[in-house]
């Protein structure tokens, strides 16, 4: 049963090396980007449409304050006729007034250079999901292309391992599948047997069932990184 695992991962690891070679293809890659970008874009321009609506309500709030307080230091201006102590309290208050303008003017500009860089970014997202597209629209066929290329020789190759999988405990074949699915590769390894301990690929001593098991010509499961062992 080993021994037809073994035969049957030999022959998966030339599926395995079609797979990876598609998967790291230049082809792959930009389709997959340009799609993954676009699918978030109407996520980003949510994004920046909630934050430009802020920015105008927060604006608009900042005009409304100043209007109100250049309306109430006009009431500040050409008093003459008054004593001492109420003229330096005018000239206290107009001072303070003065500052608080000086201090939303500069708020004012503020969110008006955000609202600038906000509308920046719609301009770049816009100049960036052209892109995507372009870039989806020529990548994607490619991409369709070189999987269509590489079919007859998948096929090929799965139909050695339907052929192969009768040989396999059904248990085991279930676990290789899953494990091969998590990219775990190659998933069948040799333990090592240090004086009767064995030891998994990534360092994990086994328990002593696990090296019973072994032992008795079976396949186990290491617990650490569920690679599947067996001792020659
Ligand atoms: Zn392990």
């Amino acid at each position: 049963m080993i021994k037809s695992l073994l035969e049957y991962q030999t022959i998966d690891a030339q599926l395995r090396e079609i797979e990876v070679s598609i998967s790291k293809s230049d082809e792959r890659k930009k389709a997959h980007a340009a799609n993954n970008f676009l699918k978030g874009v109407n996520d980003s321009i949510a994004k920046l449409e909630q934050r430009a609506e802020d920015l105008v309500s927060k604006h608009a709030q900042a005009l409304k304050t100043y209007e109100k307080l250049a309306e109430e230091i006009k009431e500040y201006d050409g008093v003459a006729d008054m004593d001492e102590d109420h003229l330096s309290y005018v000239k206290k208050k107009a001072q303070e007034l003065t500052e608080e303008i000086n201090g939303l003017t500069a708020h004012i500009d503020q969110i008006t250079k955000e609202i600038e860089g906000v509308l920046k970014e719609f301009a770049q997202l816009k100049a960036d999901t052209k892109k995507a597209k372009a870039q989806y629209a020529e990548f994607r066929p490619k991409y369709d292309a070189l999987k269509e290329s590489k079919k007859p020789e998948m096929d090929a190759i799965k139909k050695k391992l339907v052929a192969l999988e009768k040989k396999i405990d059904a248990e085991i074949l279930e676990k290789y599948k899953q494990r091969r699915q998590d990219k775990i590769f190659p998933v069948l390894n040799e333990a090592s047997e240090i004086s009767k301990h064995a030891y998994c690929r990534c360092g994990t001593e086994l328990s002593l069932t696990a090296y019973n098991g072994l032992k008795g010509g079976n396949i186990v499961e290491c617990e650490s990184c569920h690679r599947l062992l067996y001792l020659p």
